[in-house]
């Protein structure tokens, strides 16, 4: 019965806690999952077999080590690296690798768990793992950056192979890292194995597509959440957050259907555009010259304010794309994004909502799509990366960005269908978790007890 199957999770959650202790994000993370579950528990007791929930919040592998490195000045550096491969069994792990200070195990537990289901969404054969260090680009020279991201790559590339596991970039990883990393391996393997990262540049394995991929992706989910609520994306006023990699191209995403984004943000502040934001200077100041969105502030002049220390989802909006980092958006928040009007929120970044927030969102009636679900075009391109790198393929930009609108109108329909079918209506979270774990767990069914 369901009340059998939610004291089992209930266990479940409590033995999660217990064998990862001081690992907030992702007792978080495992929570949010196992809370969803009882219901697909009690519909399908194969699933609630072979221990299949315990083996999925256990990873396969967990790799720490020693990433020591000089900089500019000759001063030895010492960072600590990570790489969690969590489940493999859809296909190779697949996730990114995030350079942030804040970075630790538990972090890199929170998103190697969340990407299992995410991945298995996107139905691309694709297992779940991520990665990272506590390094912070921010400040470093080009010569460190490549010097760190060498050291790095010297311990990681023997837990990695185009079919075995797949990094990709994440916060502080871009294509500049990618290609740092890249070189690395191929140098220490002596191999030219395309498909043992993503996130390539284009002239050497990448694919058209890929760095818009993520925030793209996550515009179009939002619009199929709206187009259910019988409405449309044009003429919106949307509040991105973030200015990294997912909150341009969701901004550049918004402008090409013919929505607003009104704002960007940083640790410092945000700026609120009443015009739109200005894609061309903000993509000058932050790809360009590395800057923040307080110069974005100062060059656009008339319509943009930047307010330091603010939080975007104090200003009324119809749609938020949080798009920054994870617990950006808390319970107070999403108060004032409801008072403000808000129709639709959809996760860009790794659980921007607090779960707080996410009730409060649920409560007040707004659709809410998951970052399982909604930013799973990043990875998903990643995917189609693969394919083209092994069959020494190069696709155009439009057909990859066809490929990807299917995909997302893919996994918005399967997470609305799936929670239809467990009596849970609209509840996108649901939907994913549900139809995420039935992916994967039915595969490990057939696998055996590995
Ligand atoms: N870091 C991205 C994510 O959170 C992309 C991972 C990938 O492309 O492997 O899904």
């Amino acid at each position: 019965t369901e009340a059998s199957a939610r004291e089992r999770l209930d266990g479940v959650y409590a033995e999660v806690v217990r064998r990862n202790p001081a690992e907030p994000e992702f007792h978080q993370a495992a929570r949010e999952v196992l809370e969803t579950l009882a219901p697909v528990l009690a519909a399908r007791p194969e699933l609630a077999d072979a221990a299949l929930i315990e083996r999925i919040c256990e990873p396969e592998r967990q790799v720490l080590f020693r990433v020591p490195w000089t900089d500019d000045s000759g001063r030895v550096r010492v960072n600590r690296g990570f790489r969690v491969e969590f489940n493999s069994a859809l296909g190779p792990y697949k996730g990114g690798l995030r350079f942030h200070p804040s970075v630790n195990l538990g972090i890199v537990k929170f998103l190697g768990f969340e990407q299992i289901f995410k991945n298995a969404l996107t139905g691309l054969g694709i297992g779940g793992g991520k990665g990272g260090s506590d390094f912070d680009p921010r400040g470093r020279s080009d010569a460190e950056v490549m010097r760190f991201c060498q050291s790095f790559m010297t311990e990681l590339y023997r837990h990695i192979g185009d079919r075995t596991d797949v990094p990709a970039g994440d916060i502080g990883v871009g294509g500049r890292e990618i290609g740092y990393l890249f070189g690395q391996y191929r140098r220490i393997t002596n191999r030219w194995e395309a498909g043992v990262l993503t996130g390539k540049g284009l002239g050497w394995g990448g694919s058209a597509g890929r760095v818009e991929a993520t925030g793209y992706g996550n515009v179009l989910f939002a619009a199929e959440m709206l187009r259910r609520r019988g409405e449309d994306l044009p003429g919106q006023q949307v509040l991105v957050s973030g200015s990294g990699n997912v909150a341009l191209y969701t901004v550049e995403k918004l402008r090409e259907l013919g929505a607003r984004a009104i704002t960007v943000s940083d640790s410092a502040g945000y700026v609120v555009d009443d015009k739109g934001i200005d894609l061309e200077l903000l993509k000058q100041i932050k790809e360009v010259e590395r800057g923040r969105v307080r110069d974005y502030a100062e060059r656009r002049g008339g319509s943009a304010v930047f307010v330091p220390g603010g939080s975007v989802w104090e200003v009324p909006a119809d749609v938020a794309l949080p798009s920054a980092t994870q617990n950006e958006l808390d319970a107070a928040d999403a108060l004032a994004l409801v008072r403000g009007g808000v129709k639709a929120v959809s996760e860009g970044a790794n659980m921007p909502v607090t779960p707080a927030a996410a009730n409060v969102l649920r409560d007040a009636g707004v659709a809410f799509g998951p970052g399982k679900a909604a930013n799973a075009g990043g990875v998903a391109v990643s995917a189609l990366e693969m394919r083209q790198n092994s069959g020494r393929e190069s696709w155009t930009r439009q057909r990859v960005e066809s490929e990807l609108a299917t995909v997302m109108r893919e996994i918005h329909d399967l997470c609305w269908q799936t929670a239809e079918q467990y009596g849970v209506p609209g509840d996108y979270v649901t939907g994913a978790n549900i139809a995420g774990f039935e992916r994967v767990a039915e595969a490990m069914l057939a696998q055996g007890v590995v």
